[in-house]
């Protein structure tokens, strides 16, 4: 893992040499072989998952949450028994505010361990704990700790794509909704930023707010995949389309975009927007939130190859798909994948997290 402080200048040798390199890239499996090892299900068996699931929900006061990036099919029924369906944060919120005593949440580690930071009264369960995140995985808590330590004239802001003890770590945690106006802010005060890990998010922060940001270098796997010069090509096909793009896309792709946001924010562009067709480059689980909002317009998604390359991840994220009606059923009948974090831990991750809800509210 190198580091780069967004100016083009590698993070100097001594730096580089105390970050590990981790081989989990070659353990992870594709979304082609995690949706062909689910079990089918045919219509009348997928309902009668469902209405049980429904029951025991109302039984045991949990309530469902669920990303974006999820099948369709969850955030269904989460948006039908009153659960949400929401990015990390606003998921993690939604779990608090809740009178649930239980929260399940369908999405990925991190967003397992949010939820039970802002609601350590309740309990946190998940459908597969074994769901994580690239962005999580190449930002290990032993590597950045003492990289952090290393810098300690610089304010440490991580993305909340990433573990709770990364998060105790650091001074804030921020969405890529919020990210640049925390930044912003930040570099108004003077402060010099350790940003980790996505290193195209922060990248994009970089070239907006012209912050002094040394930058950890991870990716997320699913929005990596896509390229600008296919982009290019659908985008002969369909001139008259808007480009949207999710910040942790390659900056060439970014550079291309008409908007660049968070998935809410891309979410709400389809609908608030005057065009009629988009071109999308973020995880394609998002149409389902996308053709609710705007029935009308087109929506295409960006490649995520160049020519004669092919795709791990087709722009759906491996570990998103882990999530399974029978998993939420297996959590709900046997009490188990209960997430856990440690209280010492928890406190520090829950100060960072705090301190970006409340520079939400203070500039709404
Ligand atoms: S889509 Fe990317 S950032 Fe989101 S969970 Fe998957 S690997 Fe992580």
């Amino acid at each position: 893992m190198k580091t780069d402080n967004g100016k083009g200048r590698s993070a100097p040798k001594s730096i580089m040499s105390t970050l590990s390199t981790s081989d989990w890239e070659n353990t992870v499996p594709t979304t082609q072989e995690i949706e062909h090892q689910k079990p089918q299900l045919d219509e009348q068996q997928q309902n009668k998952l469902i209405k049980r699931i429904k029951q025991l929900l109302v039984e045991q006061n949990a309530v469902l949450v669920a990303h974006y990036y999820t099948d369709p099919v969850l955030q269904q029924l989460a948006d039908e028994t009153g659960g949400c369906v929401a990015d990390s944060l606003e998921m993690a919120r939604f779990g608090k505010a809740s009178p649930a005593d239980k929260i399940i949440v369908a999405g990925v580690r991190f967003m397992g361990e949010t939820a039970k930071i802002l609601s350590p009264e309740k309990k946190v369960f998940m459908p597969e704990l074994e769901a994580t995140c690239s962005l999580d995985l190449g930002c290990p808590a032993e590597d950045f700790i003492p990289f952090c330590d290393d810098h300690p004239d610089r304010v440490v802001v991580v993305y909340a794509n990433t573990s709770a003890r990364v998060k105790a770590r650091a001074d804030w945690v921020v969405t890529s909704g919020i990210a640049s106006e925390v930044i912003k802010h930040l570099a108004s005060e003077g402060k010099k930023i350790l940003w980790a890990p996505d290193r195209h998010l922060g990248k994009y922060i970089q070239s907006i707010t012209h912050a002094d940001m040394l930058l950890w270098q991870g990716s997320c796997i699913v929005h990596d995949e896509f390229k600008a010069d296919t982009l290019l090509t659908l985008k002969e096909k369909h001139p008259d389309a808007r480009i949207l793009v999710h910040p942790e896309s390659p900056y060439t792709v970014v550079e291309m975009a008409d908007l660049v946001g968070s998935t809410t924010q891309l979410i709400h562009a389809v609908k608030s927007m005057p065009d009629q067709t988009f071109i999308v480059a973020t995880d394609n689980r998002i149409f389902y939130k996308m053709q609710q909002a705007a029935p009308d317009k087109t929506l295409i998604e960006a490649p995520t190859g160049g020519v004669g390359a092919t795709c791990t991840m087709c722009a759906h994220c491996s570990w998103m798909a882990m999530n399974t009606l029978q998993g939420i059923l297996k959590v709900l009948e046997q009490n188990i994948n209960e997430v856990h974090v440690e209280e010492s831990v928890r406190i520090k991750a829950f100060e960072s997290t705090q301190r970006l809800l409340d520079f939400a509210a203070a500039t709404k």
